[in-house]
Parts: structure tokens; sequence; C-alpha cells
């Protein structure tokens, strides 16, 4: 299978997940985790209506068959149908004939792009309305128009999907993806893809680490889950929240509230390497379901990594955010550099040098004729001397590499090798 393939079928899973109308609670959730659970072991949780869940409680249930508005005429000048960001998400029911100038109290458009449709909510104020273009807006004429919403918000469930790959450690790895965006490709359907894909890859072999995948609803999803969870949530070391992965933009990596975590500096320097032009960004209490994992009473080491960040794209929370405007190519990107962090995360171990007083002897060992990878035996032998020193059970391989000013991969290297020969030996902790 082609690296291209890949991409593709990221993209044909975002473009199946497409028409669904999803929002914080709902069948749109439900349907879009039972297309996911085809693709990997999801358990999907239902949380009823209600629930406490710290200073929150789970709200309503929302769900829509169809909403429309006619003319006097009888002809359906917006329909639900069409795209379902016509309307405003977590609109209550409505049936009535109105006029024009009542008809423009609920009405939502985006004068700077007049042919695009924006993408409204209202989830904790009980309203009504629509979001049309805003040529449509100004062509609209007097008259008697007939607005129906034919939606339901009744005592129901927050719906929510996990899909955990046990690991030899029970140290977790925590990799969320919200999934309550209505028809908008890159927020969140191809963090959610991109996600997917990265658990399928993670199934194929046991990892080092627990990962703990969750679909969740935006903020209230992620608060129910913290709250269910409370107790379990010491084991997650490291974490990972995944938005906006499939537009043009170079990466933004949002660092956790901690700012000098495992993941933080391991994301930097995945990102360095890939492309000087990703940015790394310090933590600030807006934005995704990081939020809620880095608020102070539980400060868990995830940050949030993104193409171009929310808002800062003119196709944001709008109908131009199509399956056009996310790439198969970029899909692929994104996984990969997801990948390469996960890889980096499960090599970035802690050693200990089995012959600590002054250096061994590599020569009788065979170290010093052998070359490593596509390394010169120069910088091999360095990167061996490198391990050895500072191979004390404190130091990572990471924090090897900064300190020596080399590869990652070369350092990797040059550990395997010492391990092989028993000079090195893996500083191990919490087994599970
Ligand atoms: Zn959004």
């Amino acid at each position: 299978m082609t690296d291209t393939s890949l991409g593709k079928q990221m993209h044909s899973l975002a473009t199946m997940m497409f028409p669904i109308c999803r929002s914080i609670t709902g069948n749109g959730v439900r349907q879009t985790l039972n297309i996911l659970k085809e693709e990997i072991p999801l358990v999907i949780y239902e949380v009823p209506s209600g629930t406490k869940v710290f200073d929150w409680e789970v709200p309503k249930e929302w769900n829509i068959r169809e909403a429309y508005i006619k003319n006097s005429t009888g002809e359906k000048i917006v329909d639900f149908k069409n795209c379902n960001l016509h309307v405003l998400n977590y609109s209550t029911p409505i049936n009535k004939k109105i006029s024009l100038e009542e008809l423009k109290k609920h009405l939502s458009s985006l004068p700077d792009h007049p042919d695009w449709i924006p993408y409204r909510t209202s989830y904790y104020k009980e309203d009504w309305g629509f979001c049309i273009s805003h040529n449509q807006l100004q062509n609209l004429t007097e008259d008697t128009y007939d607005v129906c919403i034919d939606s339901t918000l009744t005592q129901g469930h927050l719906t929510y999907g996990e899909c955990f790959i046990p690991g030899e450690l029970s140290d977790e790895v925590l990799i969320s993806a919200h999934v309550c965006h209505p028809s908008l490709p890159n927020d969140n359907l191809a963090g959610i893809s991109v996600v997917t894909y990265l658990a399928k890859e993670l199934l194929k072999s046991k990892p080092r680490y627990s990962y703990r995948f969750l679909f969740i609803p935006g903020t209230i999803g992620a608060i129910t889950w913290l709250s269910i969870n409370e107790l379990h949530t010491h084991r997650i070391k490291h974490g990972l929240v995944a938005s906006l992965l499939g537009d043009p933009g170079t990466f933004t990596y949002k660092r956790s509230r901690r700012g000098d975590t495992e993941i933080d500096t391991i994301v930097e320097t995945v990102l360095k390497s890939r492309n000087p032009d990703n940015k790394i960004i310090e933590f600030f209490p807006y934005g995704y379901d990081e939020r809620q994992f880095c608020s102070p009473g539980f400060n868990l080491a995830v940050g949030c990594l993104s193409r171009t960040p929310f808002g800062q794209y003119a196709e944001y929370h709008t109908s131009a955010d199509n399956l056009e405007f996310i790439k198969a190519e970029i899909l692929e990107d994104s996984y990969n550099t997801y990948l390469e962090i996960v890889r980096v995360l499960e090599a970035n171990k802690k050693f200990l040098n089995t012959n600590p007083k002054c250096e061994p002897q590599l020569g009788k060992r065979g170290l010093y004729s052998l070359k490593g990878g596509d390394n010169d035996a120069k910088e091999f032998q360095l990167a061996l001397l490198w391990v050895l020193n500072l191979s004390d059970g404190e130091h990572s391989l990471l924090d090897i590499s900064k300190r020596a000013n080399m590869k990652f991969e070369s350092i990797r290297f040059a550990a395997s090798k010492l391990e092989e020969c028993d000079l090195l030996k893996e500083a191990r902790k919490n087994w599970t």
C-alpha cells in the first residue's frame, strides 16, 4: 500500500462522516462513532442528561429531523437537507409563520464572505435560528415566511467513544479529538480520521505505552470524561488534543500548561526537524479540550497539535470548510507527524550504563568498527560515548540527543547497539 493511498483512505473516512449532523449530544455523534467502530475497537459510552459533572451538568439530548424556511408560494428557500450548517446547532423546535422583520432576528450570515454559510451554535441558551449566505439574506423580500425546525431537546444522553490499546506499561498516552461539529471537514473530521488511523497503526503490535483515544464532544465531553475517570487520570503521562489537521497551513503546537513536559519537548523536536516554519506557542486557557485536561486540578501533560490554529483561516466555521478544503496529502502529512511523535515517545527510554566506572572498552566488543546507520563511524562513536556517559537512569535518549546536539535517531541507534552488548539496560518502572 502506498503512502498516498493512506491519505486517500483518511479522506474517504472524512467523506463518510461529512453528511452527518453532529452536535454535543444526539444521534449524529452515535452515527459517527458507529462509523469509527468499523475501523477500530471503540467502546461507546452513554451518560444520562442531568448527570452532574464537576460544575456542569450533562445537557439535554438534541436531535433534528428536518428544518426549512418556505416563502408564501411554498418554495423552500432554505433547506437543512442541503446543508446542515443552515440550522443554528441545538436550535429549539419551531413551526410558525413570521414576517421578514421577525425572521431576520433569527438569521446569521457573513458579510465578508457573502457566498458562505456560517456555523453557529447555541448550546447553553435555548434559542432557534438559521444560517444563510449573505447574498441570500440581502435578496430576501417582504413576505410571510413559514419556518420549521423539527428538532427535539429532551432527557437523553451524552455519547462518547473510547479506544484503549494496552501496552507494556500502565502509563498512558491520551489522544483526544472532538466529534461535536456538523459538516466541517477540517474541524474536526480531519483530526478524527488522523487519530483513527494512528490507532489502527498502533494496534498492529503491542506498544510500550498504553494508548487511550477519546472521541468526545468538545468541552462538555472532556469535562464529563474527566469527571467519570477522575481516579484514573494519574496514569496519563502524556497527551495530545488533535484538531484542525487537514488545512494546508504549517503546524502549530500549543504547549501543555506545565510547558516543559516530555511530550512538549518531543513535539517541539519533531516539528522543528520536519519543517522550520512549524510554530510552538505557550499554553493559554482557551481553545480545545486542553483547557480541561490542563485545568489546575488535573494539570496533565497534554498539549494541542493542529495545523493553522482556530480562527486564523478564513474558512474556519463556515461552509467553505468543505471536502475540497482538506487534502489527502495533507491528512497524510498530519498522520506522519503524529506517528513520528509517537515513535519518538515510544523510543525515548532511560537507560543505565552497566559499566559506569570509567569507559568500557568498545573495541573488543566490535563497536568501534561499526557504522551507525546513515552516520559515519566517527559520529557513531561519539553517540556511543554520549549515551554511555549520560545513561544514569535520569536522562532520556531525547535529553542525551539535545545535550550532545545530535539527531535523536543517531542516539537511539547507538543505544540499541550498546544494549545488544549488555553495556546498557533499561531503567524500568511502572510495568503492567
Ligand atoms: Zn470549531
